[in-house]
């Protein structure tokens, strides 16, 4: 898992955050301190450059969002993320005052945030999230947050024995916990079917409904850390 405010992984999103870097670096910060402010804004001018050519690539790379600082989920244009995804207007305040950069006031940091930036599959991954209510960015179908090529989907009257212990959820995906019973009962009106969960509030007696367990070993092994 990468840090929670790294940039895209791609060379110009590198290349951004080591200039954003080099702001933390005692040396550097000490070079600044002998520049005039023309040279300063210089420097500065640089970084900025170098972001935005980073939030440009990270743009046109497909779907893409913002998590903001307080968790909630933005689509990169909303209002409330300019402030950030605008890189001129993250930097406007040192660029027209670069003696920030000058001033030996340590806790006062005056390097911008970086906003924190996610593709779509990685917002999929997320096993919740709240949407901004200005943006409402595109709700992820709760297949899809699940991750589909994850799961298996079966109607409950394809349980069988081999399931038992096998941790299931609905379709919606709340959990229903391990099979624990099936009972299919022949009765002179049709079959009666029953099929039990280690924690689900009431037996699932509607063959047809449907539901779905994670795939694969490693799917396992991943429910076990959830
Ligand atoms: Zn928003």
């Amino acid at each position: 898992m990468t840090g929670m405010t790294s940039p895209a992984d791609s060379p110009a999103g590198q290349a951004a955050a080591a200039a954003r870097e080099l702001y933390k670096q005692d040396d550097y910060v000490q070079a600044l301190q002998d520049l005039s402010h023309d040279e300063l804004r210089d420097r500065m001018s640089e970084t900025v450059a170098l972001e935005k050519v980073a939030i440009q690539e990270w743009l046109d790379s497909g779907d893409c969002y913002v998590i903001s600082h307080a968790g909630k989920l933005h689509l990169p244009t909303c209002d409330s993320m300019q402030r950030f995804m605008d890189r001129d207007s993250a930097w406007f305040t040192n660029l027209r005052f670069p003696q920030r950069l000058q001033g030996d006031a340590p806790d006062d940091d005056p390097i911008p945030a970086w906003p924190i930036l996610r593709t779509r599959t990685q917002i999929e991954a997320l096993s919740s999230y709240t949407p901004c209510p200005l943006c409402a960015p595109m709700p992820v179908p709760p297949e899809a947050r699940f991750g589909a090529k994850q799961w298996t989907h079966l109607h409950a009257r394809n349980l069988k024995s081999k399931h038992f212990g096998t941790e299931f959820r609905s379709a919606d995906g709340s959990i229903l916990g391990a099979l624990t019973k099936i009972t299919t009962v022949e009765t002179i009106d049709g079959l009666d079917f029953t099929a039990e969960f280690e924690h689900a509030e009431a037996p699932i007696t509607d063959p047809d409904i449907e539901l779905m367990y994670r795939t694969g070993m490693r799917a396992l092994a991943n429910q076990a850390l959830s």
